[in-house]
């Protein structure tokens, strides 16, 4: 398999793990059309970039384009609702959900939407039942260091991020 396609792989089983939290928390869980609290101007791995752009070019999909958005709002959000959304990044898949992950000083953090879990004892909070964000980014940072050795277009770094916005240039 390439690295292509373990990024859909990939990106998959967090659909799965999402949706299984989703469940576990579903008195909490509030996300709604309307709510774009996590919608910002992200920036993904050329993994992610081409892979949305390939999806997007083969559904013949140009999505709407937000040309009032704020110079830190996702270009992507258009009345409150995501015009890429089947194919939108890893970064927005989980958005709501208890995000466990480990903080510049080394110690575990956890980021909890502050509009969904208004009445939750932070105590409840565990491995089962949170978003281990760290082993998935170490999964996609391993696949994206893979695809940029095969993609022969453009020279990337294995640092390098490509602002989701330049999607339009392509489109
Ligand atoms: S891609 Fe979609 S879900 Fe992600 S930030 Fe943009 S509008 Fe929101």
């Amino acid at each position: 398999m390439n690295s292509t396609k373990q990024y859909l792989a990939l990106r998959q089983a967090i659909d799965s793990l999402s949706e299984s939290l989703e469940g576990q928390h579903k008195n909490h869980m509030k996300c709604k059309t309307g709510c774009d609290l996590c919608c910002m101007d992200y920036s993904v791995f050329p993994i992610e970039f081409h892979s949305i752009l390939n999806a997007l070019k083969v559904d013949k999909t140009v999505p709407a384009i937000n040309k009032d958005t704020l110079k830190e709002d996702c270009i992507f959000l258009n009345n409150h609702q995501c015009s890429i959304y089947e194919e939108r990044p890893i970064i927005c898949r989980t958005h709501g959900l208890p995000l466990l992950f480990m903080g510049e000083d080394g110690n575990w953090e956890l980021s909890a939407c502050e509009l969904n879990f208004t009445e939750f004892d932070m105590e409840e909070f565990a491995e089962e039942n949170t978003f281990p964000q760290d082993k998935f980014n170490s999964k996609l940072f391993m696949l994206n260091k893979e695809f940029i050795k095969e993609f022969k277009e453009v020279e990337y770094g294995e640092f390098d991020l490509i602002p989701l916005k330049k999607l339009k240039e392509y489109l």
